[in-house]
């Protein structure tokens, strides 16, 4: 009994000892992680990659919301008032973001400072629209370009390269491992693309439907072309006559495949589908969004892996009739 007193007493020191060692590495100049707050868990994603053991990382949104029309909650402001770096996609694709932002009243993390990163930095912006043509006449989002860049991989290494210098900034001690991190991040991403580019390959030039218009980087980096889309306008549910114009516009381009994201309504998917001989699968926009779609990497692997089925299925059930190369 007593050696077992004398034992727990003396863990019980050790316990205190470390308790103070951690409040004396975690004063100023000696932090023990960079605290990392983003708008969705694929950014998250990639800082963890970067980050390693130095950050700490949480996503406001959860991967199966819609990165768009996010409710804001009284939690999120809370995790953004305790973060040293704010990561977000920028432009108008979350407009949930700059109220929260305001609201946190957390100077590190406001525009302009180098607690906020805006992830469109670098990026080539696809279907931006012309110039004196600024308007919402297309719809409430994607006034400044297309905001689903990170859906091309290889965006996600210019984020990441971001990011590190973001890090490298708040915690400079660490700042060749955050390169390092970044440099085996981009060999894994440049692997991955090689891998499923082939998987792909028999189906490059293939046209296929999209409910949203969150694909064209996932489109331009695999050669998929767009027979039409689901929503007239972006952020805009469509009416019938828009559903027959689908179904002709499926049979025109020989396009076997609707691709819906994992928030939208599959059903009018799958019914629109049924109409044009086709196939509707749900790919995820945001990791965490559908099972499998654990991180950054394994989103590509299961949506791609979810697209060749889909047009397996499609091909299989559809007369061939040629696809146009
Ligand atoms: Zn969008």
């Amino acid at each position: 009994m007593q050696a077992t007193n004398t034992t727990s007493n003396r863990s019980r020191g050790r316990a205190a000892l470390g308790f103070l060692a951690a409040l004396l590495l975690s004063a100023p100049g000696a932090r023990a992680a960079v605290r990392v707050v983003t708008s969705t868990p694929t950014f998250a994603s990639i800082v963890e990659r970067v980050g390693g053991d130095h950050v700490e990382v949480e996503a406001l949104m959860k991967g199966r919301q819609d990165v768009h029309n996010v409710p804001p909650k009284p939690s999120f402001i809370l995790k953004m008032k305790k973060a040293d770096l704010f990561v977000h996609a920028g432009l108008d694709g979350e407009p949930w973001v700059p109220q929260l932002l305001k609201t946190s009243r957390n100077a590190a993390i406001m525009p302009g400072q180098p607690g906020n990163l805006d992830a469109s930095q670098g990026i080539t912006l696809l279907e931006v629209p012309q110039r004196g043509s600024l308007s919402r006449s297309e719809g409430d989002i994607h006034v400044y370009g297309n905001t689903h860049y990170l859906l091309d991989p290889l965006n996600g290494v210019i984020v990441a390269r971001h990011v590190a210098e973001a890090l490298k900034r708040l915690d400079p001690q660490h700042a060749s491992e955050f390169d390092a991190n970044a440099d085996r991040f981009e060999e894994d991403v440049r692997a991955l693309v090689a891998r499923l580019e082939s998987e792909l390959a028999p189906y490059k030039g293939r046209s296929v439907i999209v409910y949203h218009r969150s694909w064209p980087y996932f489109r331009e980096r695999f050669g998929l072309g767009k027979a039409g889309e689901v929503e007239p306008r972006p952020g805009i549910s469509p009416g019938p006559q828009h559903l027959s114009e689908i179904v002709s516009a499926m049979e025109r381009d020989d396009a076997r495949v609707i691709v819906v994201e994992q928030y939208h309504p599959k059903q009018v998917a799958d019914s629109v589908a049924e109409r044009g001989g086709g196939v509707a699968v749900v790919l995820s926009t945001e990791v965490g969004g559908i099972d499998g779609a654990d991180d950054y990497l394994s989103l590509f692997q299961t949506d791609v892996d979810d697209l060749v089925s889909a047009f397996r299925e499609a091909d299989a059930g559809a007369p061939a009739n040629g696809h146009g190369g």
